[in-house]
């Protein structure tokens, strides 16, 4: 395995790291169990809220990615390189989410400032 504290690979059984003398091993694991269900369970929902977000948002106005980027930050605390793993993904998601929704919001303003131009510049308004 490798140490938590200065990443360098250390005996699988080992409780102190022999190189910069971090605690590590099945103490650190214990203690750090039910924090990282926590972090799963926020990057599983970040997960979810990224996709729902990336079909949705460029209805909603992206404003339906935020809580999943925040999600996904907090889920990327997680010691676990799985979950971390899944928390970046949804990070992504998220983001992209936001992206789009936002490139499309102003592509409609955009529009809509245009069409207010030409009617006016026709004596429509
Ligand atoms: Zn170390």
């Amino acid at each position: 395995m490798y140490c938590r504290n200065c990443g360098k690979e250390i005996k699988d059984d080992a409780v102190f790291c022999q190189f910069c003398g971090c605690e590590v091993g099945e103490v650190v694991v214990k203690t750090n169990n039910n924090v990282n269900v926590t972090w799963k369970v926020f990057a599983r929902i970040a997960k979810v809220l990224g996709i729902v977000c990336l079909a949705t948002s460029p209805l909603l106005g992206g404003f339906d990615a935020i809580p999943g980027i925040v999600f996904a930050k907090l889920g990327m605390k997680s010691t676990d390189p799985a979950v971390y793993e899944e928390a970046k993904v949804a990070l992504r998601n998220n983001i992209a989410a936001l992206i789009i929704s936002s490139v499309i919001l102003t592509l409609f303003f955009v529009a809509y400032i245009a069409i207010i131009f030409i009617a006016a510049e026709n004596g429509g308004l």
